[in-house]
């Protein structure tokens, strides 16, 4: 047999163009104790190399540039022929060159399975896939390098041995019943002699099956030569310890035409009073079902886009790293890539170049991995790394980086140079968590704030991510049932004319009386109302609320108080046309064009009986311009019912007048930020009188908000703003304490002994 020492002297060539590849397959390598290891970068040279020391395996790197894998196997089995021959001519001996199934010592590295079987065509023994894990690599190099050594002795000794001429007709054992009963099975069937060690019969079924003619008096091991050689020293093992009940395997066999054919093999003795004096073999070609459970198996665990291992996969390989590294301590990064704004991509080049930029992306991520890593599509444009290594924090911090590199170059997609940034999350076992799907949990979280900072850059996760994560769930999931449960309430602030003090109006702001969480203002969750949707219900009930107090301040004796509701994007863009309308209007032939926001506004003043110039509209500088066409058309319908609009924070978006002259505006609101310093910073202070003077040419009313002192409010009257909204004056209220303070003081306010951090009851004048 081949001793281990044999296999560990094996000569071996690593054959890469990169440098980091062929680093590391020779120093897994050597740590594994192999000892004769030769590098080359230079796919020109592998042949030469070979005719001179005679390689016993070469693991070769498929894509390299100038001369492909393909390539060095074309020429390297032309050497193998080369040296059969020679070695034949030294024995004496006629050896006929085996040409094609010469035993070319060719493992290849390859990330894609559709090179596999061309790979196998052009000579190789078998692959190792990119990406891999190092224990199954450094076995199947094991089990190639036994083979080897097992043919060159089977060579040598058949070169010394007389070859006996076999015969193709067997001797009936048990007459012509036998004969015909198993010449007609529609398996291969044998019967092997345990004391001759010869065969005594074999079935036309295998010679139907291999091609191979077997002849009374042959060895057993001619029955074993068509064994593929990756699953050779694990049939041999099998067969050589044949319990007493028998063996079943299933291998494959490697036959003449490169073709593969998938067996189900049973071996069992036959006993007489002496012992064992028989071993019987069936064998039955499953090629059929293999094909089918293989092909299963692809389309589960593969992504049929990219040929990248998918999310299933990526989770079984994420469970059996982790498993390994708790043995040898290593640590794992998971890295979490989504390709940034590719749904940009889908809509304007179409599917099948945005499908081909993720292929073009993949290959990417692949060139910028090392052999070891494992990369798969987990779905959509998104992507996972996981990657294996001894300092995994700074590893990942630099595959990330490099990731980000490789994507400066454009691609080229059909003649669109398109160039794509991606967002990466990265978690660590075992600092981050040691399972599989808080890992990936973890990731896809760090992936999310690599978005929220700008994209086209990545970050590690923090357990405080995580707490916010879970806080905004948390916080997502009470929302959804704050308006069934009557949460929700509104404070009402006053605005006031600067030359007269008389209240002009109210601004109507939200608030959210948390069970456990206290008052909790809309900043904290007006932005999670828009991203999940429920901004249309909240909205509509906002506007609703806010007529039936207009309503209610009227009867009570309050007057008429005109009040302003802030209106989000979101609301606008997301409403969708009315059914009942569609439905009547359609019926008349009219095209429908009121959607749900304006006949829900339009309701509720009717049902309230309000003067539609009592409501007012405020949306901000930069929800106008998202969806200026949509956000234009209802603005000026909603002008036609009398609905006064405002532009809220002005100052902070465009800021240009000129744009905002296309929209119906009566009123424009000077962000808090400007006035804060009005009467100390100059820049504020031009800005702030530029915009006064500017809304007043176009004859629209300026608010400024944010008033807080004396100063503040001296400034702006100077100015001739129009009005002044702020804590100078009053804090938004509830709409009882704006009743008794406008009962109390007619509609005349006195600036308001408050701060600003004093809570906005504490404000009560
Ligand atoms: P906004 O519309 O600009 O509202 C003015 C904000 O400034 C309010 O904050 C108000 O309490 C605050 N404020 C008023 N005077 C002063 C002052 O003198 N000093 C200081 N420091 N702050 C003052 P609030 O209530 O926290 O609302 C924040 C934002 O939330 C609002 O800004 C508005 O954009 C949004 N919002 C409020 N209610 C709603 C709503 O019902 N729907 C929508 N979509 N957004 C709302
Ligand atoms: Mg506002
Ligand atoms: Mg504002």
């Amino acid at each position: 047999m081949t001793s281990s020492a044999d296999i560990l002297n094996a000569r071996i060539l690593v054959v890469d163009d990169r440098k980091g590849n062929v680093e590391l397959l020779h120093g897994m390598l050597s740590s594994a104790g192999y000892t004769s290891i030769t590098n080359t970068m230079n796919p020109w040279e592998v042949c030469d190399l070979h005719r001179t020391n005679r390689y016993d395996l070469i693991l070769l790197d498929l894509m390299m540039p100038g001369m492909d894998g393909f390539q060095v196997m074309e020429c390297l089995r032309e050497i193998e022929a080369q040296i059969e021959l020679e070695a034949g001519y030294e024995s004496g001996l006629q050896v006929e060159s085996q040409g094609e199934r010469s035993a070319l010592p060719v493992l290849v590295i390859t990330a894609q399975p559709q090179h596999k079987e061309r790979a196998l065509q052009a000579g190789a023994k078998g692959f190792i896939t990119k990406p891999f894990d190092r224990l199954q690599m450094l076995t199947h190099i094991h089990d190639v390098l036994e083979i080897r050594q097992l043919q060159k002795k089977l060579q040598k000794f058949a070169m010394r041995s007389e070859i006996l001429p076999g015969e193709k007709i067997f001797p009936r054992e048990t007459g012509d019943l036998f004969d015909q009963l198993a010449g007609n099975l529609p398996q291969v069937f044998w019967i092997w002699d345990v004391h001759d060690k010869t065969f005594r019969y074999i079935n036309p079924e295998w010679e139907k099956m291999t091609g191979q003619q077997v002849g009374q008096g042959d060895k057993l091991e001619t029955i074993f030569e068509p064994v593929h050689p990756e699953d050779m020293e694990r049939v041999l093992r099998e067969a050589a310890n044949l319990p007493l009940g028998g063996v079943d395997h299933d291998y494959r066999l490697l036959l003449p035409d490169m073709s593969i054919r998938w067996v189900h093999s049973r071996t069992f003795p036959i006993k007489d009073s002496a012992g064992v004096h028989r071993i019987v073999g069936v064998m039955d070609d499953i090629t059929q079902r293999k094909e089918a459970d293989q092909q299963l198996l692809q389309v589960s665990h593969y992504d049929a886009l990219t040929h990248l291992p998918n999310r299933v996969l990526f989770y079984e390989s994420l469970r059996k790293v982790i498993k390994q590294s708790e043995m040898n301590h290593r640590i794992v990064s998971v890295l979490f890539l989504d390709i940034d704004n590719f749904k940009n991509i889908n809509d304007t080049l179409g599917f099948a170049l945005g499908d081909e930029l993720l292929c073009e992306f993949s290959l990417r991520l692949l060139e910028c991995l090392r052999v070891t890593d494992i990369i798969a599509r987990i779905g959509g444009d998104e992507f996972g790394c996981i990657l294996v290594s001894a300092d995994g924090l700074g590893n990942a911090g630099v595959v990330a980086s490099k990731i980000r590199e490789a994507l400066r170059q454009p691609f080229d997609l059909r003649g669109h140079q398109v160039t794509v940034t991606a967002s990466i999350g990265i978690s660590v076992y075992p600092i981050d968590s040691i399972d599989a799907d808080t890992l990936v949990k973890n990731g896809d979280t760090a992936m999310y704030r690599s978005k929220t900072a700008g994209r086209d850059t990545y970050r590690f996760f923090t357990p405080e991510m995580n707490a916010r994560a879970i806080e905004k769930l948390d916080q997502e999931n009470a929302l959804r049932k704050a308006l069934d449960r009557d949460e929700f309430v509104l404070h009402y602030q006053p605005k006031v004319d600067l030359s007269s003090g008389w209240v002009t109006g109210m601004e109507a702001l939200l608030r959210w009386k948390r069970p456990e969480h206290g008052v909790v203002g809309p900043l904290e969750f007006i932005p999670v109302l828009e991203q999940t949707g429920l901004i249309t219900q909240v909205g509509a009930w906002v506007i609703e609320s806010v007529c039936r107090q207009i309503a209610a301040w009227r009867h009570a004796g309050v007057g008429e108080i005109p009040v302003s509701v802030n209106v989000s994007g979101r609301q606008f863009s997301r409403s969708t046309l009315n059914q009942d309308v569609i439905r009547a209007t359609q019926a008349n032939g009219i095209q429908p064009t009121l959607l749900e926001f304006e006949l829900q506004t339009e309701r509720a003043l009717r049902e309230n009986s309000i003067d539609s110039d009592l409501l007012e509209l405020e949306l901000t500088e930069s929800s106008l311009m998202m969806h200026a066409k949509k956000t234009v058309s209802i603005l000026q319908r909603l002008k036609v019912l009398g609905i006064q609009i405002s532009i809220d924070d002005f100052g902070t978006g465009y800021s240009s007048l000129s744009y905002v002259k296309r929209f119906p505006i009566d009123v424009l609101k000077i962000d808090r930020s400007f006035i804060q310093e009005i009467t100390t910073n100059s820049a504020d202070a031009a800005i702030t009188t530029a915009i006064i003077d500017m809304a007043h040419s176009i004859h629209v009313r300026v608010v400024a908000e944010g008033v807080e002192t004396a100063e503040q409010f001296d400034f702006l009257k100077g100015r001739g703003c129009d009005e002044v909204q702020g804590f100078y004056f009053s804090p938004p209220l509830p709409a009882n304490e704006i009743s008794q303070l406008l009962l109390s003081g007619s509609r005349r306010l006195k600036p308001a002994p408050c701060r600003p951090n004093a809570g906005e009851s504490a404000c009560n004048p």
